[in-house]
Formats: structure tokens, C-alpha cells, sequence
């Protein structure tokens, strides 16, 4: 059905509604859809918000609030009649309220020991929306994915983070192609949030002790679905002026700042549960930052129940479960023992603890005085279960983490995996989940965790799977044009250099993607190691080639401000003939258009620093291919025949080498398989075997890498028996 025959549908359903037309409901209705995130991973309610007004639409970063705020309900009724826009409002309203009422999910008969006990998942960051700027990248986006597949799926779960009143920052490039950054202000009343209020109705401020003072933060409550997540954030009547912008960064400022942060996260979030009458079975740490949390809920323990230190200990450990996400060592957040007096010194006074012992629990070597506190440390030494987010990652990190249980074999190491995946309904793009609606069981979407639903892809005609394919790559290109011209008019170029941009790329070009962070390790410019050769690879007459990238570098991060800049300056160079583009400011919408539109989605870190990735998932829903390293998922999900692997999964110690030979295998792997396929056509000017290598891709890998199937997976193996006070059984290999 199209967008119109739907639309004329619906009003045929309900011509009543049409004479009696209130304003003030019909308003209401629009904000009660915008304030829940639910409406952000269902294409017909951002339709409807989309064409309310298109153009303010795109200009205010798909905020529906900012946009609804704009209106008024008069003005906003009449636009709704224009547009004949009532019924899909009465319907998509109605179907959130459905979905919030539902009892029957799959947590209902999956995992009732968790009704009454609900868990409490931290994360530094939440990516839900490019609209809802408190994320920088894959940490965020997977802590977002997490919370709406919870949703989906109705597991009952909290969530704790931070909000960033100016979140992390956007991404211009000046002139010179280096990066500059800025920092905006977002108005909380343009945002999904709202006070959140005690079981008495005032709203919640919680306040966490310190050396030198008192840290206050008030609470947001954003609803997500079905899910509730809670934002601490001190900009607060109360807090000193620097207390005030404490929260107002992401990632950004010193180690005081930092431990600040995570000691808001942490203690600051366990106090606002207890405050909100919330009392989870478990505490599920994502990643170090929030490792404190454990101390708090101790404390807790040892006053309510009377327990020892040990007793509380052992209890809190049993419902803790504790996520690593990085294999670098330096991705390790370690504080000296001062600041670590100075943050958690009245605490450590309640939980009757010498600073030595305090300092001991973060300690790979507790005796080592000169060792400083790790929050990956005394994460794990808190939490009974513990899992690395692929299989490879798991190995790296029993290794890397050997030395913290000295009498245990490797394979005995209680660091288990569960492999990340991705909300499939928020990458999905509309056009694909329409060919999967017409092939597809009805039900497929409640049944994607199983294999045979995708089989169902090898069904369908080759012919309208590339032209699905090919136009959302035509909607990727006419994203870059515009945003490529924008880009332009902003550094001052020449009108004959905007016009240029408005026609970059060619749609019948193989095209590649590469958006990310620019860390280093990432090695975003390994494709230029040798530029006479990608050159010629990319500009030849029959057969070229064409590159988008985009990705922020952290603001201290010069080396990878390096290598954006070498990779933007690349327009300047004839040999590349246009072929190359960088894409400012990635974001959830970049990164949205990218996996929906690439052929071909490059990933090539210096193995085995990938901890998982979650792009490269993104993209198989979508029918593009991956071509990676074989490191994180694609280690696991690679077949032979579901995408492209760049080398043999083997690095050198030296990285010099490492890097040189990847190199090598990347052009190789692009010259002699990638292009090769791409370009083979049949007589109807299909690449038969391209179809076929996407088919395989969707129909090996579509259920595997979901966040559904994560979230089951995590509910299974860590939240049920955690919550039922069983030992933990974290798959291992
Ligand atoms: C999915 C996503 C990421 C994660 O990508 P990786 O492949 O894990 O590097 C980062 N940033 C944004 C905006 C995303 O949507």
C-alpha cells in the first residue's frame, strides 16, 4: 500500500471524525505521540510528523516536539485538514496506547521473575534519536537499542544515565578539512522529558556527598516505549557554578570532571531508584562508568539489613551484571587515590572501609600501591556476571583480564559473551520493511529472532530486491548532494563549487560507506595507504568506484582529527575526481542514511580492537553488503559467501606491518571480489550474484544480530537467574 492509498484508507474508516474537529485534541494527541520515543521506530507516525511540515521538519533535526511547539492547536488543525492527517493521528494514538496496555509479551512468559524486580540498566549514554542529542556513538546507540528492544520484547527495565544540556558536540570542518567543534545549548522544553517525581508528587533531587561538599542533581524521565529512563543532571539550584555545568558535557573535560560524572551516574542513580520506589533485581553496568553503583546499593544493604561489608557484598555481586565494551587499555577509565578519597570518602566512611581497601577493590594487584582505582576492575570484582559483546571479544578479554584471578585457568575466567545487535525497526528503512511485509509471514516481525522467517528472502524476485535497494541508494545520494552542497556554501566556496556539489556521485557508482568515530585504531585512511593505487581502483572507466565517509574524532584526539582531515582534503586532488566525500557531523540521521543506502559497508580496524560493531549489522537488514576485517561480529558472522572479508584474521604485533598488510588485502579484496561481482550483469542488467550474496547475507545473518535476540540472550543467561538468585551462566565460546 502506498503512503496515499493508506492515508485515503484510513479516512474512509472514519468519516465522523472529520466534521467534529478539536483542536485542543487533536494537539494533545500530537504531543502525547511526540513524548513518547515509541513513535521514533515506527515509519507511519515520523510520516505523520514529517508532513505536518516537511521543510522545519529536516531543519529542526526531527524533533517532533520543537516542531509541534511551533503550532498552534488552531493553526495545526487546519494544517491537519489539509493534509488529511485526524484519523492516522486517532490511529497511531491508539496503537501506542494498545502497545503500552499489552500484557502479552514475550517477557511475560519468559521472564516473570522479573515483574516485581525490574532491572536497572546504567549507561554513560543513551542514542535514541538524533533529536535527543545525550549520545557520541556506539556505546550510546547500543545502550538506545538495548532500551526499546526491553521495550519490544516488555522486559521490565529501568534505565539510569546523564543529561547533557549541550551533549557532545557538532562537527564542522574548516576550510583546511580540520575539525572544529561546537557546542549547543538544547532547550529541555523542545525535549521528551518531564520531572521525575517521588511516590508523593514532588519532584525528585538527589544529593551525593563528597570530600568537599555536596553534589545535587535533579532527574529526568524520558519514556521509551515501555521503558522509563532516567537522566541525572546537575544543573541545580544549589550546586556550585561548576557543578552546575558538571553534566553538561559528554565526554568532555579532565578526570575530575569524569569521576564527577560517574560518581552521579553511579551513586547519584542508585539513590534516585531507591527515592523513585524503585527496587530492581538487577544492576546491569554497561561499560565501567557507572561501576560505583554497587558501592551505593551495598550501603544500602549493610543499613537496611543490618549485613557486613562481605554479606552485602556476595548479595549485591549476585544481581550485578557488568558489560565491557573495550579491549584498548587505555579505554579504561583509572583514578588516583586522591580523587578517589575525595569522591567516595564519606561513602567509604558508611561502608566502614580503610581507603586501602577501598583503593584495593579497583587494583588488579590490591597490594600495589602505586596501582590507580579501575572502574573495569571493580566492576568485575562486583558483579558475579560479567560478559565481553562478541565471541572474539570474549577471548581478548578473559586474556586481557587473566591477571585479576591468578588461580583460574583462561577458559575459566568468568567473563562470558553476548555478541551486540541492533533495534531493527529503528535502522530499518521503510521502503525494505515493506518488501519483507509483502514476502513475509505476517507475523515476521515478532518471530525475527528465528532463521526460517528469513529463509523467506530467497523468495523473492531478484529483479525487486536491487530496485528496493537501488532506491534507497538513490535517496543516500541525494542526502550526500545536499548536505555536500550545504557544506560548501558554509566554508564560503564558489557558486560554480556549489553547483558542482549538488551532482557528486554518480548513482550507478559502486558505492562504498566508512561512518564512525575517528579513533585511530579505526584506521579510517587505510584505503589511501597507497594513493596512485586507490586512485586508480576508484576512477576507472568502466568499472569505479565511489566513497562517503563521515565520523567525529574526540576533541583530544589529534591523530584522528589527522585523519579526517587528510581524507576531506582528498576533494582537492583530481585524481580522485569527486569520487571521494566527507559527510560532516555523523550523527543517528547520517549514520540512518548511510546503512540504508551503501552498497558496500567498509570496516577495517586493526583487529582485535573492534569490540564488536553495530553498523555493519545495521546495513544487512537493509541488503547492503559488508566487506571487514574479520574482528568483533563479523568474526562470527562471516561465511564465505554472506559478504567480504579483508585478510584472514591475523595481525602482527607490530602495527606498522599489521597496517600495511590489511592494506594490501583491502585492495585486493575490492579489486579481485567486490568489484568484479558488482559490476557482472546478466542480460536484464542485473548482478545475479551480488542479489545472491545479499540474499545469503539477510537470510545468515537478520536473525542473529538483533538487539531482540541480545536482549533475550541477556534475559536468559544473566537478568532471570541473577534476579532469581541462581549462579550466572554466561556462554563462554
Ligand atoms: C551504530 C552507530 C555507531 C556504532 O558504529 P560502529 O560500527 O560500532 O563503530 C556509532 N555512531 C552512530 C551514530 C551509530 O548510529
Amino acid at each position: 500500500m502506498t503512503q496515499i492509498e493508506y492515508t485515503v484508507r484510513q479516512e474512509l474508516a472514519a468519516p465522523s471524525f472529520a466534521n467534529e474537529i478539536d483542536a485542543d485534541a487533536l494537539y494533545d494527541k500530537c504531543m502525547a505521540l511526540a513524548k513518547n520515543m515509541w513513535w521514533s521506530w515506527q515509519p507511519e507516525v515520523t510520516n505523520l510528523f514529517r508532513d505536518i511540515d516537511p521543510i522545519r521538519w529536516r531543519q529542526l533535526d526531527h524533533n517532533p516536539i520543537a516542531l509541534l511547539r511551533e503550532f498552534t492547536p488552531e493553526r495545526l488543525a487546519i494544517r491537519a485538514g489539509e493534509m488529511v492527517l485526524h484519523s492516522r493521528v486517532n490511529y497511531a494514538y491508539r496503537r501506542l496506547h494498545e502497545y503500552l496496555e499489552s500484557q502479552s509479551t514475550w517477557a511475560q512468559t519468559n521472564a516473570g521473575v522479573l515483574g516485581a524486580k525490574p532491572v536497572a540498566y546504567f549507561s554513560a549514554e543513551f542514542g535514541l534519536h538524533e533529536s535527543l542529542p545525550v549520545y557520541s556513538g556506539g556505546l550510546g546507540v547500543l545502550s538506545g537499542d538495548h532500551v526499546k528492544s526491553a521495550s519490544g520484547l516488555g522486559v521490565p527495565l529501568v534505565g539510569i544515565g546523564l543529561y547533557y544540556s549541550h551533549g557532545y558536540f557538532k562537527q564542522h570542518l574548516s576550510e583546511d578539512g580540520y575539525q572544529r567543534e561546537e557546542y549547543f545549548e538544547t532547550k529541555v522544553e523542545d525535549l521528551p522529558l518531564q520531572p521525575a517525581t517521588m511516590p508523593d508528587g514532588t519532584p525528585l533531587t538527589v544529593a551525593i556527598e563528597t570530600r568537599n561538599g555536596r553534589l545535587l542533581a535533579k532527574v529526568w524521565k524520558v519514556n521509551v516505549g515501555r521503558v522509563s529512563l532516567f537522566l541525572l543532571d546537575c544543573n541545580v539550584d544549589g550546586n556550585r557554578p561548576e557543578d552546575r555545568e558538571l553534566t553538561s558535557r559528554l565526554y568532555g573535560g579532565d578526570e575530575r570532571t569524569r569521576i564527577r560524572q560517574e560518581l552521579v551516574i553511579g551513586v547519584g542513580g542508585v539513590k534516585a531508584l531507591r527515592a523513585l520506589g524503585i527496587k530492581p533485581g538487577v544492576y546491569h553496568l554497561n561499560e565501567g562508568h557507572s561501576a560505583f553503583a554497587p558501592l551505593e546499593v551495598i550501603r544500602e544493604r549493610m543499613e537496611d539489613d543490618g549485613l557486613s561489608f562481605d554479606e552485602a557484598a556476595r548479595e549485591v555481586a549476585d544481581m550485578t551484571v557488568f558489560t565491557t565494551h573495550t579491549p584498548v587499555p587505555a579505554g579504561h577509565d583509572r583514578f588516583d587515590g586522591a580523587l578517589i578519597e575525595e569522591h567516595l570518602g564519606p561513602l567509604r566512611d558508611s561502608l566502614h572501609m580503610s581507603h586501602d581497601a577501598l583503593m584495593a577493590m579497583g587494583r588488579v594487584h590490591p597490594d600495589n600501591h602505586s596501582e590507580p582505582f579501575c572502574m573495569t576492575v571493580i566492576g568485575l570484582k562486583l558483579s558475579r556476571c560479567a560478559n565481553a559483546v562478541s565471541q572474539l571479544h570474549g577471548h581478548i578479554s578473559r586474556r586481557m583480564w587473566n591477571t585479576l584471578y591468578p588461580h583460574r585457568e583462561e577458559r575459566n575466567i568468568p567473563i562470558g559473551h553476548i555478541t551486540n545487535g541492533v533495534h531493527v525497526e529503528s535502522w530499518l528503512a521503510w521502503q525494505m520493511q515493506q518488501l519483507y511485509d509483502r514476502h513475509f509471514p505476517a507475523n515476521w516481525k515478532s518471530q525475527m529472532g528465528e532463521a526460517d522467517v528469513w529463509q523467506n528472502i530467497h523468495a523473492v524476485d531478484p529483479g525487486e530486491l536491487w530496485e528496493t535497494h537501488n532506491a534507497l541508494k538513490n535517496l543516500l545520494l541525494s542526502f550526500v548532494r545536499r548536505r555536500v552542497s550545504r557544506q560548501c556554501r558554509r566554508r564560503g566556496e564558489s557558486d560554480d563549487v556549489v553547483e558542482a556539489a549538488r551532482n557528486v556521485l554518480s548513482p550507478n557508482v559502486l558505492t562504498i560507506g566508512f561512518g564512525r568515530r575517528f579513533a585511530t585504531y579505526k584506521r579510517a585512511n587505510l584505503l589511501f595507504k597507497d594513493l596512485d593505487r586507490i586512485s586508480r581502483i576508484l576512477d576507472s572507466e568502466e568499472r569505479p568506484v565511489q566513497v562517503i565517509f563521515a565520523g567525529k574524532a574526540h576533541p583530544k584526539d589529534e591523530p584522528g582529527k589527522r585523519f579526517i582531515q587528510e581524507i576531506a582534503n582528498l576533494r582537492h586532488d583530481s585524481r580522485f575526481g569527486g569520487r571521494v566525500v566527507f559527510i560532516e557531523d555523523y550523527d543517528i540521521n547520517v549514520c540512518r542514511h548511510f546503512i540504508q543506502g551503501v552498497d558496500v559497508w567498509l570496516n577495517n580496524p586493526r583487529r582485535p580492537l573492534e569490540a564488536s560493531g553495530t553498523s555493519g549489522q545495521k546495513v544487512v537488514y537493509n541488503g547492503g553488503l559488508n566487506c571487514s576485517i574479520l574482528d568483533g561480529w563479523w568474526a562470527e558472522a562471516f561465511n564465505g559467501s554472506n559478504g567480504f572479508a579483508i585478510g584472514k584474521g591475523t595481525s602482527h604485533s607490530e602495527d606498522r606491518i599489521t597496517d600495511a598488510r590489511d592494506s594490501e588485502y583491502l585492495y585486493k579484496t575490492i579489486e579481485e571480489e567486490v568489484v568484479p561481482i558488482f559490476y557482472n550483469r546478466d542480460a536484464d542488467g542485473l548482478p545475479r550474484q551480488w542479489i545472491k550474496m545479499m540474499m545469503s547475507s539477510i537470510s545468515t545473518l537478520a536473525w542473529r544480530f538483533s538487539s531482540h535476540r541480545m536482549v533475550m540472550d541477556y534475559t536468559r543467561q544473566a537478568y532471570v537467574p541473577a534476579a532469581g538468585g541462581l549462579s550466572c551462566e554466561m556462554k563462554k565460546f
